[in-house]
């Protein structure tokens, strides 16, 4: 029930492209559907806010004009505020100063989206140069804990919240290749389910989605921008989007409060 939605605003890091770009712009249009039964003297309340967080600010800028057109389309001419605001989630400074760039209205956040993440490789443990192995885990378990952590603060004090980790099912089944990676995915699988579990007696809800294959930028990232060998992984298989991630994401979001959606593993018809 996407009325569950309305007014929320929603924080998504690596919201420059692929899962992150698609859970905005779905975001933007659901709240924006979901006004439609609504009395008129309501929808100016009542528009969707998402803050769009990653490093690079052309691409947030775009997405940024993309939820707007998503909102626009959707018939409704007021309501929805959109703000790219570049950051690195491995800085823990930026983290920690994080607020200063976020318009004052926006800054009660209802929906924490840990998204930002990447993989360099697929190469032998031995051979992997210490850079790679602190540059994913800085990003992916760092700095997916300090974003954690500065939003727990907010969500404990106004008694709300819903933090969702992106995972993988690297998080769940290693594989040759994937050291690093998958260990910075069972990490997450492994914040997620204690944090859970301790914000158990609280409102807060906690949810990792674990996605299987998904065509976005991702392998292109790992294979350096090698379109060929990145287009290679998924041979004999047809990816998931990263729309079909953000259905999951903006579903679990919109469960009822006493639902709290835990896991949620999304594969590829055709993956084994
Ligand atoms: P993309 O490469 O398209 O998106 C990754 C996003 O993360 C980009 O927006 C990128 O933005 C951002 N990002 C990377 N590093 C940082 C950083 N240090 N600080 C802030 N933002 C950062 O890939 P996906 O959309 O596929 O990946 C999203 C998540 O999904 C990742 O956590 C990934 O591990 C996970 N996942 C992906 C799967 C897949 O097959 N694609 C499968 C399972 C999980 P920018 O470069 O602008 O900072």
């Amino acid at each position: 029930n996407a009325s569950r939605l309305l007014g929320k605003t929603v924080l998504i890091t690596g919201a420059s492209s692929g899962i992150g770009a698609a859970t905005a712009v779905l975001f933007a249009k659901v709240n924006a559907f979901s006004l439609i039964p609504i009395i008129p003297s309501l929808i100016v309340q009542a528009g969707s806010n998402i803050l769009l967080l990653a490093r690079r600010e052309d691409a947030l800028k775009t997405v940024q004009q993309a939820c707007v057109a998503a909102h626009k389309e959707s018939g409704l001419k007021e309501g929805g505020h959109f703000a790219p605001i570049q950051l690195d989630v491995s800085d823990k400074a930026a983290i920690a100063s994080l607020w200063s760039k976020v318009p004052s209205s926006l800054r009660n956040v209802d929906i924490l989206v840990n998204n930002a993440g990447y993989v360099i490789g697929r190469d032998y443990v031995g051979d992997i140069d210490e850079s790679i192995v602190e540059g994913m885990f800085a990003t992916n378990v760092l700095g997916l804990i300090a974003m954690t952590q500065l939003l727990l603060k907010d969500f404990k004090a106004r008694k709300t919240g819903h933090v969702i980790n992106i995972g993988s099912i690297a998080g769940l089944e290693a594989y040759v290749g994937g050291s690093i990676y998958c260990a910075t995915k069972f990490a997450v699988n492994a914040f997620t389910t204690s944090m859970r579990k301790e914000l158990v007696d609280t409102p807060i809800r906690v949810t990792e989605i674990q996605p299987g294959m998904v065509e976005t930028e991702f392998s292109l990232v790992r294979f350096k921008g090698d379109t060929n060998a990145a287009k290679s992984v998924y041979t004999g298989i047809q990816p998931l989007t990263g729309e079909d991630i953000a259905e999951e994401i903006v579903w679990a979001a919109s469960r009822p409060p006493h639902v709290n959606i835990a896991e949620q593993l999304i594969f590829p018809v055709n993956q084994a």
